[in-house]
């Protein structure tokens, strides 16, 4: 397929009136739109605006879309224990395939074609399977949670590794190789050392695999472990072996020198979610202080109820907005930078090589997007566009692996409306935990 329109090869390159050839599930040739259509004129050709790479949200919970909007405008550990954890405990494995796939659907329908995915505890395997069938890139892992957790999902620690282990075996490098496994322990508050430790062995044991988990998010979780282990939460996991080129931590807000030059040389990846921290007033990561020291920095939506969306253009422009206020300082986190992160930086945390920018041998991961619209009028800067102005819905079209899963901003590989109206009948009115 040769696809045209302006084409951001990554963060720094532009073809003006290019276009990208994708053979099978690779991409086999970018340049000026004529020399490839003089070159491929057999392959089917699709016009769009802009062409560039697919985004990659390198922290989401698909199976928490049942709880969008149930939970807004409280503090964190309300919104978990009481309105989030109650969910994650009563859904069905029906449902929770149902609540992946809507997430998976939404992702894909905005330009996401490549999540790593906090899933829960139990019927993981049904989130598997919804990946597989939605067609998105995912690195996916069960949760484990072997202490403070709720009736419902606490479980064993060796329960929980071993389950981790057979759903290693049976979903790491499927479909293809679209889909791998992250070992995604939820937090340390809910994970004892035996568990964490156990995390890094099974990493360890398989290649590709990668581990998972939230970090310094909120001060509540700071006080938790400095309470316990006498250290903050970066140390912590860096103590029990979850620091890493493997490791994908999520949020990182309340960090200390150490940890910083811990994530730095550990070539740990971090994962900004500011609408999320936003959201629930968790603060603002220190993102251009790690970006100066070499740290991998990717976006991530985090779950629906703690956005309420799962778009990464809306994601972009939030993450340098925050960034500019808490730096006082417009020029903080430019636009090609934070597409970047949105990008490769997201693929490079994923463990995808050849995924997150548009190059010939590189995975046909690839979107389209229409400027004709009213935020798209007069168009001076690609980046700026991409960042500041558009949103989800001006993706059109999203190609996995050479496979395409959305054309005129609709998912076409499930029957998305048959999606919607399962997940109205599932979900809405439905009361979760003790009512609250
Ligand atoms: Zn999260």
């Amino acid at each position: 397929m040769r696809l045209s329109g302006t084409v951001v090869v990554d963060s720094e390159t532009v073809v003006e009136a290019g276009a990208v050839v994708v053979e099978g599930s690779e991409i086999a040739a970018v340049g000026p739109a004529d020399e490839l259509a003089d070159r491929y004129p057999d392959h089917e050709h699709r016009a769009f605006d802009v062409v560039c790479p697919g985004f990659v949200q390198t922290h989401v919970h698909s199976v928490q879309s049942p709880g969008r909007g149930l939970a807004d405008d409280t503090d964190l550990f309300e919104w978990l224990e009481d309105h989030i954890l109650p969910i994650e405990a009563e859904m069905t494995a029906d449902e929770l395939e149902l609540a992946s796939t809507l997430s998976y659907v939404e992702l894909l329908a905005h330009g996401t074609t490549c999540c790593v995915d906090h899933l829960t505890v139990d019927h993981s395997e049904r989130a598997f399977e919804a990946a597989g069938d939605v067609g998105i890139r995912g690195v996916l892992g069960k949760v484990l949670m072997d202490r403070n957790a709720p009736e419902g999902l606490h479980e064993e620690t060796n329960a929980g590794l071993a389950e981790t282990r057979a759903l290693v075996e049976r979903y790491h490098r499927s479909y293809d190789d679209r889909i791998r496994y992250a070992v995604t322990p939820r937090f340390t508050p809910t994970c004892s050392e035996a568990c964490l430790r156990g995390a890094r062995e099974i990493a360890d044991e398989y290649d590709g695999v990668r581990i998972h988990t939230h970090a310094s998010e909120h001060e509540s979780v700071l006080d938790h472990v400095t309470d316990e282990r006498g250290m903050g939460d970066v140390e912590w996991l860096h103590e029990v072996g979850l620091t890493g080129e493997d490791v994908v931590l999520a949020h990182v807000i309340l960090t200390s020198e150490r940890e910083r030059k811990l994530l730095a040389e550990t070539g740990t990846h971090v994962t900004y979610c500011p609408s999320s921290n936003m959201k629930v007033g968790a603060g603002i990561a220190p993102i251009a202080d790690y970006l100066d020291r070499g740290i991998n920095v990717a976006l991530g939506n985090d779950g629906a109820p703690a956005n309420n969306t799962l778009d990464p253009l809306a994601e972009m422009r939030q993450a340098t907005l925050l960034q500019k206020v808490a730096h006082r300082n417009p020029r903080t986190l430019p636009a090609e930078t934070v597409f970047g992160m949105a990008t490769r930086n997201g693929a490079r945390a994923a463990g995808f090589d050849r995924v997150g920018r548009l190059e010939p041998g590189w995975k046909g991961d690839v979107v389209g997007i229409r400027t004709d619209t009213s935020r798209g009028v007069p168009l001076h800067d690609v980046y700026s566009y991409l960042v500041y102005a558009a949103t989800g819905s001006d993706v059109v079209f999203s190609m996995v692996d050479g496979d395409v899963v959305v054309e005129e901003g609709v998912v076409t590989s499930v029957p998305v409306r048959e999606v919607y109206r399962r997940a109205r009948a599932a979900f809405e009115g439905r009361e979760w935990g003790d009512g609250a």
